[in-house]
């Protein structure tokens, strides 16, 4: 059984396009769905925050005004988790999004009660749209989420297996941690998540587990005890 009851599970953009980088890949996703529902099987409840890289950034044109520029980088985060949601949605969970602003018929506003109604309703809960504000990332949406929400811990799904002492693209002797404190990522600039998401962790005790989302079954090892990423402690 796991330690934990309550976990929030960030997916970047870029990890939902596969090899292609740019929009969806289809079995990529069908692959986190499964090991997502054998989390929330085992009655774990799964909170769901996904990137926008695959589609935009905020900081990617020079020409617009940032804060539109953040707008669409907030709604591409709202087609994600339709995406994958429904991808949820076919391997047999139940799903609902919540975004911090009104999108029509298609996504609920975000409340916590909200949330913890369809949490108590076995459901996996998309929090889409990031914080809904412009300079902010879906790194502090999910910092901010997993606060509010009282989850028991991050799971950061990346592309790399884990937090390195330097780039292991460039430095062939990088070193991996198993453990290190949110106050180190912090003093050594560790690229982990954000500024802003590593100080609202430190500040108010929210511990990652970072792990490579390629590696098979990566999300329920990491939740199960199997883990061989990163633990970043606070
Ligand atoms: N974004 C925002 N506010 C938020 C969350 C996201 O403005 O609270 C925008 C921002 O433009 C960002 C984009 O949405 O670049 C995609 O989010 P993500 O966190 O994937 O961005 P990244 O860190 O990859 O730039």
């Amino acid at each position: 059984m796991s330690e934990y009851k309550r976990v929030m599970l960030k997916l970047s953009g870029e990890a939902l396009a596969g090899e292609k980088k740019q929009g969806f890949d289809e079995e990529t996703c069908i692959k986190v769905a499964n090991q997502v529902k054998q989390l929330v099987d085992k009655g774990i409840e799964v909170g769901i925050v996904i990137g926008g890289g695959n589609f935009w950034r905020g900081r990617t044109s020079e020409t617009i005004d940032r804060t539109k520029a953040d707008q669409i980088g907030m709604l591409a985060t709202v087609m994600n988790c339709i995406y994958v949601s429904e991808i949820f949605r076919y391997v047999g969970m139940k799903t609902q999004i919540l975004t911090p602003f009104e999108c029509g018929t298609m996504t609920k506003l975000f409340s916590k009660d909200r949330a913890n109604k369809y949490f108590k309703k076995g459901m996996v809960v998309f929090f889409a749209g990031g914080t809904g504000h412009p300079y902010f990332s879906t790194d502090t949406g999910i910092v901010l989420r997993a606060i509010e929400m009282e989850a028991d811990v991050i799971l950061l799904a990346k592309a790399i297996d884990g937090v390195y002492d330097s780039d292991p693209k460039t430095n062939k002797d990088a070193k991996k941690y198993d453990v290190v404190s949110m106050q180190e990522v912090l003093d050594k600039k560790l690229k982990v998540i954000d500024l802003t998401a590593t100080i609202m962790c430190l500040e108010q005790k929210m511990p990652l587990l970072v792990f490579g989302l390629n590696e098979e079954n990566s999300i329920v090892n990491t939740v199960s005890g199997a883990f061989h990423g990163t633990k970043v402690t606070v």
